[in-house]
């Protein structure tokens, strides 16, 4: 066929190559832009994908050949920034382009819709605040980012929680505005979790913000995207995946909580914000923030190798004070139901002062085991290698990994015994225990369980706000950006599950999790106190965080995982392979160590088992890679891939490729 094109797309499976389709009828291909949606039948799907180039000769046989069903837009659909910084990451993370082209776009974008004409998102405020009167570290910060203006370079904000980093994005951010085009992106962990963030830039700024989120609908989600991308909005806060967000002229990016484990997506295409923010600072040739109260162990080992410079803010902004910490030593003083002695006084003391205590458990639930006291058995799931553990409101046993949920068993189904007993502690007992040693004081408990319902979070913090005395009983969620500053009083329930986990950054995160639910506490006319129940108060490095600083204890962490070989002082990457047949998975992963040519700069460990050994009925084994050097890794990675792609096909098996996990499990 004389002058015979062809559309080469990239689509969204996983495999890693193009397809070439025909054009529709009357299409001009010579006018196509590569980057535009293309819609085509893929089996007995359609799918969407992205025009890579038109070219004049295909492998396909005419007569396997099949036509594209419509050409979705008339210029590319992604900037070229954000479809340089895809190409960057399908290669890095080892994933089909078109995986990543699609991830990168809005939801009703993937499926075929068209761009919307109207882009009014963005709401213009119009009460504006002043900005406060900085200190010096802050002025001296603010001036340092406001220097690397129009180039790459990338800031640790490295600030004690309460030093005031907001405060610093927010007078930066002023700076880069004054220039009428000017915008800026800036990515928190968990919004929803973050109210009050998204109101100070609110109130700050006389200029269109977006915030995109997950309780979004997909069409709020793909207008705030489109101000983006036409320039209207000039600040985008969002979550790990607006780091994709398409802008017109994007000056300065901005990272808040930059060691959260929330930027790193834990499925499919396994990218982390924080290292595709500095890439496309690299690429765009403007600065980068990151700010962290407890910064990651990595992003402290790039300021030590001088890729970023640090920025300290060292006191609380205006006069509050850091709290003092003591530890309780539950081998000296035992607890009843999760409490000892000394932080039941404490709690008694603060709460008849008028003031707030805030607890801290992580671990929602009301126990983690149920079981029986005659034959010892514990209630498991049915399809992972879990205890179910035991809720009473309302009364279930729920599985935490593939959320399976049934009725609580009044006798034991191992020996028909009729003393079932829950053991260990979850927010919900403890919430219980809390009720019958302060009746009078309200217990406020922020978990997942109980912040399900949308706005749920919105209204209790509403209600602690709102009474003087309270207690406030929560995981993880209540060390996530709050401030509480009628709280004088925080208790660890129990800081031990760091020191003996398997995962080896169970400890820094222990770390960064004691110092932000601390961080949380206290203001100028009350300091607050931390107590931590523990049994092992004299661990050094507890040691080190308590008496020195957050910094020490990094220093000392990283330390040992120089000497240990561990991140991030080397690099991992794990294949992760999961079959219904509990052989097959370890089968798979076996062979292909076999096939693998050693390297003597890098290793391979396993096939073992994953931490839980099997999930939704799935066995989980993996193998990890290990090399000294980035560019080993990513070569090695490429000639394994390719060595998976010569093996031959076995069925029922899926595996993936993790690169740079941070979780173990
Ligand atoms: P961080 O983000 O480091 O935890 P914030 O920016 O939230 O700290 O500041 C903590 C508190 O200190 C806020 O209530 C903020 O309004 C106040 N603050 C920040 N900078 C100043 C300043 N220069 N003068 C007075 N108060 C400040
Ligand atoms: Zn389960």
């Amino acid at each position: 066929m004389p002058n015979q094109t062809y559309l080469r797309l990239a689509l969204p499976t996983p495999l890693r190559r193009y397809f070439d389709y025909l054009a529709p009828q009357g299409v001009d291909c010579k006018a196509l832009k590569p980057g535009v949606r293309v819609k085509v039948p893929f089996g007995s799907r359609t799918l969407v994908g992205i025009l890579i180039e038109v070219v004049n000769k295909t492998d396909i046989l005419a007569a396997k050949l099949k036509t594209a069903i419509a050409i979705l837009d008339e210029e590319p659909i992604l900037t070229t920034d954000v479809y340089k910084l895809c190409e960057w990451a399908a290669q890095y993370y080892h994933d089909a382009f078109g995986e990543v082209l699609t991830a990168a776009l809005p939801v009703l974008l993937r499926k075929g819709a068209l761009l919307p004409s109207d882009d009014s998102a963005a709401v213009p405020n119009k009460s504006v605040l002043a900005p406060l009167l900085p200190n010096a570290s802050q002025q001296s910060a603010i001036d340092t980012i406001i220097q690397a203006k129009q180039s790459f370079k990338t800031f640790l904000l490295d600030g004690i929680t309460g030093s005031g980093k907001t405060e610093v994005y927010l007078q930066t951010i002023a700076h880069y505005l004054e220039e009428p085009t000017a915008q800026v992106l800036v990515l928190v962990p968990e919004i929803s979790l973050t109210p009050q963030t998204i109101r100070r830039f609110q109130e700050r700024f006389a200029v269109p913000i977006v915030a995109l989120h997950s309780s979004l609908s997909d069409k709020e989600r793909l207008r705030g995207w489109c101000a983006a991308r036409s320039g209207e909005a000039r600040i985008v806060i969002g979550t790990r995946s607006a780091i994709f967000t398409p802008f017109k002229h994007l000056t300065l990016m901005i990272m808040d909580e930059e060691h959260d484990q929330s930027f790193k997506q834990q499925d499919h295409f396994r990218y982390h914000a924080r290292d595709l923010m500095v890439m496309r600072g690299s690429m765009n040739n403007i600065p980068v923030v990151l700010g962290s109260a407890t910064p990651s162990l990595e992003s402290l080992l790039n300021v030590k190798r001088e890729r970023y410079q640090s920025l300290f803010l060292n006191v609380r902004a205006g006069d509050a004070l850091l709290p003092t910490y003591q530890t309780i030593d539950i081998r000296e003083h035992p607890l009843e139901e999760g409490l000892s002695q000394p932080l039941l006084a404490a709690m008694r003391e603060h709460l008849n002062a008028g003031n707030q205590v805030m607890l801290f458990l992580n671990r929602r639930g009301f126990a983690p085991v149920l079981y029986c006291t005659e034959c010892a058995h514990i209630v498991g799931c049915e399809r992972c290698d879990t205890r179910m553990v035991y809720h009473r409101k309302p009364p279930r046993l729920h599985c935490h990994y593939c959320d399976a949920k049934k009725p609580v068993p009044k006798r034991c189904v191992k020996c028909n015994g009729e003393s079932l007993a829950p053991v260990g502690l979850g927010t919900q007992r403890i919430e219980e225990v809390l009720q019958q040693y302060f009746p009078d004081v309200p217990v406020i408990r922020v978990d997942r369980d109980s912040t399900r319902k949308k706005n749920a979070l919105h209204a209790l913090l509403e209600e602690i706000n709102n009474q003087p005395k309270a207690i406030l009983l929560g995981t993880q969620m209540l060390a996530k950006g709050h401030h509480f500053p009628n709280v004088t009083l925080v208790g660890m329930i129990d800081a031990d599950h760091g020191f003996f986990s398997v995962d080896f950054r169970a400890l820094e995160q222990m770390g960064q999790l004691l110092v932000q639910v601390s961080g949380r506490a206290g203001r100028a006319e009350k300091p607050g106190t931390v107590l931590i129940q523990t049994a092992h108060p004299d661990h050094p490095l507890l040691q080190t965080l308590l008496k020195k600083n957050y910094a020490a204890f990094a220093q000392q962490l990283l330390n040992e995982r120089e000497q240990a070989l561990l991140p991030p002082y080397t690099y991992f990457a794990v294949f992760r392979a999961e079959s219904y047949n509990a052989e097959a998975s370890y089968q798979f992963l076996n062979q292909l160590k076999l096939a693998i040519t050693p390297l003597d700069t890098a290793s391979i460990l396993g096939p073992v088992p994953a931490l839980v050994a099997k999930r939704k009925g799935l066995h989980c084994q993996q193998l990890l890679v290990k090399a000294t050097k980035r560019s080993t890794l990513q070569g090695y990675l490429k000639s394994i891939l390719s060595t998976i792609d010569t093996m031959p096909r076995v069925s029922g098996i899926k595996w993936l490729l993790d690169v740079d996990p941070v979780e173990m499990g």
